[in-house]
């Protein structure tokens, strides 16, 4: 395997030949993944990496990667620091979806779907959250029927990122009735724009049209859509929601490029922005400043610490909830930091990239990183439970066919 040192340097002199700079902070670039325009770049730029042999660097060669290890991601991801990146690609397609088509899915899949999204061919999406809730993730209403060689998919599911712009969507929907919850579902890998398949899309109160909802009406999947076992899809979900914990946490090895799209570019640069207001001498300003700034070394370091212990084995997968915790508690801080050192021009200012209305606008969906991949309450139920031991929480339906647990008023 080649050495790190030298695929960085490899990756340095490739980037500065091949990718555009940004003018911007990284944080800005990208797009919001609102648009078209936004995953027609996304693609492109794709397709630049793996013309250029730095695609899917992670990944298994015979799936289309470099079979190189996540140091030699990390190194990719330190240098590309400053050019735009496919970023909108990152979570859920690659850290998610591809990692779990990894772990579970058959050589097939694997083979097809995973160097597709890797050549920038294909964006994937996860059809997991249902109007009934998102938490309750085994207790999915959506069903699937087998009629002959294929089944029968009805239901709805909401608020999944982007759906309108991917390709192809893990699906996790119930096929035995009479199992207890976790036992009765399966995971499909289903084409998003398919007959009997709507999509509508969600306004946010930020503007944001991204979000979608869909409804699935005799949908018609093949028998090879499976991943995994038909009624073991609890064990694909739980895959996912690690590598979902581990992607929006950080600490996948999976992601290319520094941080995961922004839904709203926001600077994190509080000094220039404390400058602007002229605050920047202000002694309870610097000392936001400073909370932030130790913040995120603290979340770096909890990464480090946290995905190498996992990888080595010294902490069990759901330790990834304690990063996805800490990550929703940056988001927060930063978001409540930004619009008190901007003050009332976080609302009065118009809309910009780099005026003070960016952090207004980011504080509207500050709430967003405690809810996108798991829940932050869910995550405490988890550290609780599988990491401290403490008592499991009382459920009602854990053992009961899930076609006698009662749903909403019934
Ligand atoms: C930015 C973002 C991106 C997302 N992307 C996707 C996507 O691509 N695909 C997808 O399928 N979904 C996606 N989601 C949905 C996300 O997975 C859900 O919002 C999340 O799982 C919570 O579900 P819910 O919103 O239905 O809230 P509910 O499950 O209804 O929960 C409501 C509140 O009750 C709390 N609660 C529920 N149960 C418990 C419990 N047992 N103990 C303690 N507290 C509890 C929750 O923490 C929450 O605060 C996304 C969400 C966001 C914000």
């Amino acid at each position: 395997m080649e050495s790190v040192e030298s695929f960085r340097a490899r990756a340095r002199e490739w980037l500065a030949s091949a990718l555009p700079r940004l003018g911007a902070p990284a944080a800005d670039q990208g797009g919001a993944g609102d648009d078209d325009e936004d995953w027609d770049r996304a693609r492109e730029l794709q397709q630049r990496l793996h013309a250029g042999g730095f695609a899917g660097i992670a990944f298994p060669a015979e799936y289309g990667g470099l079979g190189l290890a996540g140091e030699h991601q990390k190194a990719f991801t330190e240098e590309s620091a400053g050019y735009e990146m496919p970023l909108l690609l990152n979570v859920p397609t690659f850290s998610i979806c591809a990692a779990t088509i990894l772990d579970c899915g058959t050589e097939e899949q694997k083979r097809d779907r995973i160097a597709a999204a890797i050549r920038g061919d294909e964006v994937f999406v996860q059809f997991l959250s249902e109007p009934r809730g998102g938490s309750d993730l085994a207790g999915v209403i959506t069903r699937a029927e087998r009629d002959g060689d294929v089944w029968v998919l009805n239901g709805a599911k909401i608020w999944s990122s982007s759906a309108y712009a991917a390709d192809w969507a893990l699906c996790l929907a119930r096929t035995d009735w009479t199992a207890p919850k976790h036992r009765g579902l399966t995971m499909f890998l289903m084409k998003v724009h398919q007959p009997g398949v709507t999509i509508r899309r969600i306004r946010q109160v930020n503007g944001s049209t991204e979000f979608c909802e869909e409804f699935f009406d005799d949908v018609i999947l093949p028998a090879d859509a499976v991943v995994g076992e038909v009624n073991g899809g609890w064990a694909v979900a739980s895959r996912q929601l690690f590598h979902e914990r581990m992607a929006v946490g950080g600490g996948s090895p999976y992601v290319s490029g520094q941080g995961q799209r922004s839904r709203i570019g926001v600077s994190r640069d509080f000094l220039a922005l404390a400058r602007s207001a002229g605050r920047a001498a202000d002694p309870r300003v610097r000392e936001l400043i400073g909370e932030s700034r130790a913040m995120h070394r603290v979340h770096e370091q909890l990464i480090d610490r946290i995905s190498g212990a996992i990888a080595s084995g010294q902490m069990p997968g759901p330790a990834g909830s304690i990063t996805r915790l800490f990550h929703a508690e940056v988001e927060w801080k930063d978001a409540d930091i930004g619009v008190e050192i901007a003050g009332s021009a976080a609302v009065t200012d118009p809309l910009g990239a780099a005026g003070p209305g960016q952090y207004g606008q980011h504080f509207l969906s500050r709430q967003s990183s405690s809810l996108g991949g798991g829940s932050t309450e869910m995550a405490r139920n988890i550290i609780s439970e599988r990491l401290l031991g403490m008592p499991r929480e009382f459920a009602a339906d854990r053992d009961v066919p899930f076609s006698e647990v009662r749903q909403g008023r019934s």
